[in-house]
């Protein structure tokens, strides 16, 4: 088996509501589908959202980092293309949309399905996470309370710079709706001392943990953060590649990290990320950009593969599509899911 062919087209995914973080706003999934097809015509398909913000990539810079590795993995068996891919310069999020491709040809070589390829053992249902976006405080309770009602009960509550209206926020929502889990996500927007009036601000025992509220490369202020804090705290910019994971967790600059497959660079770097938090005993969020269908579905099944290290799961991208994409092979139950096999 050796790949033949790499196209990709763009595709865009219509959002039920805009998804506003401290970072941007989004009124659509964008994201590049790629597909590699082999000698034999069996083929995979994988997925890169633009998240320049994160990532550096928008949809130009995956196409080209695509055009620049093509050459090269084509005539590749999916096994020599993968050792090419990691080893090449190119962007985050464009090596996931490859990888993903090549591991679903590994897939194909094997004959099996993605269930028997990752073990899925245990497949009671995992419960993701659900985006509130940064919002004024009335809209951001209004839509807490209306997810809470939906059956949802973990919520991701995305802040801005503005700390007074991220405590006002958290307490009114930690007050309406008491046995909701609240996890916190301002994506960078705050300062140390801001960090810390926010801990203090809040109630005890109001949020279940606090994401990323540092610049990703402040690894020192995290740790002054998760010293003084009451909740576990999160490294997720600051997290990108294993070597990344070593350092922030080594210096205990946070208590957990959050693994998406368009930081680390795809499934064959997550398994590696989530193979040493299972070695290290280190609880992860498993996380995602607004993504679209193919790439999500991989990180479900990492997700069931490794539920005994995953302390959060956000996966709620397709909740926030108008249409859940039939490529998705788990069930969606609010925010319960179950694979479908
Ligand atoms: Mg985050």
């Amino acid at each position: 088996m050796r790949l033949k062919k790499i196209t990709y087209e763009v595709v865009h995914l219509p959002l039920k509501t805009p998804f506003k973080t401290a970072l941007r706003t989004a009124y659509d999934v964008a994201f590049v589908r790629v597909c590699v097809t082999t000698d034999g015509g069996a083929f995979g398909l994988g997925e890169a959202p633009a998240t320049k913000a994160v990532t550096g990539e928008g949809l130009e810079d995956i196409i080209a980092s695509i055009e620049k590795v093509r050459r090269d993995l084509l005539g590749c068996t999916p096994q020599e293309a993968l050792a090419k891919l990691h080893a090449s310069e190119i962007g985050s999020s464009a090596k996931a949309a490859l990888d993903m491709a090549c591991v679903s040809l590994e897939v194909a070589q094997r004959n099996t399905t993605l269930g028997e390829y990752f073990a899925l053992g245990d497949r009671t249902p995992m419960e993701t996470a659900i985006t509130i976006s940064y919002n004024a405080q009335e809209t951001m309770v209004q839509h807490a309370k209306e997810a809470y009602a939906e059956g949802m009960g973990i919520l991701k509550l995305k802040f801005g710079a503005d700390i007074t209206h991220a405590i006002e926020t958290t307490r009114a929502i930690a007050s309406a709706l008491p046995h909701a889990k609240l996890l916190v996500d301002p994506n960078q927007a705050w300062g140390v001392e801001e960090s810390l009036r926010y801990l203090e601000g809040i109630a005890d025992g109001a949020i279940e943990m606090l994401e990323q509220p540092l610049a990703a490369e402040n690894i020192e202020g995290l740790k002054r953060i998760k010293e003084a804090s009451g909740v576990p705290v999160v490294a997720d910019e600051a997290v990108f590649s294993l070597e990344d994971a070593k350092r922030v967790m080594g210096s205990k600059s946070a208590d957990m990290f959050n693994i998406k497959l368009m930081k680390c660079g795809g499934v064959t770097r997550a398994i590696e990320l989530l193979e040493h938090a299972r070695q290290e005993r280190i609880g992860v969020m498993l996380g995602s950009m607004l993504e679209g269908p193919i790439s999500i579905n991989y990180a479900l099944y990492l997700a069931f593969a490794y539920r005994d290290v995953i302390r959060f799961l956000d996966l709620d991208s397709p909740l926030l599509l108008t249409h859940m994409p039939k490529e998705i092979d788990f069930i969606y139950d609010g925010s319960r899911i179950t694979p479908l096999l």
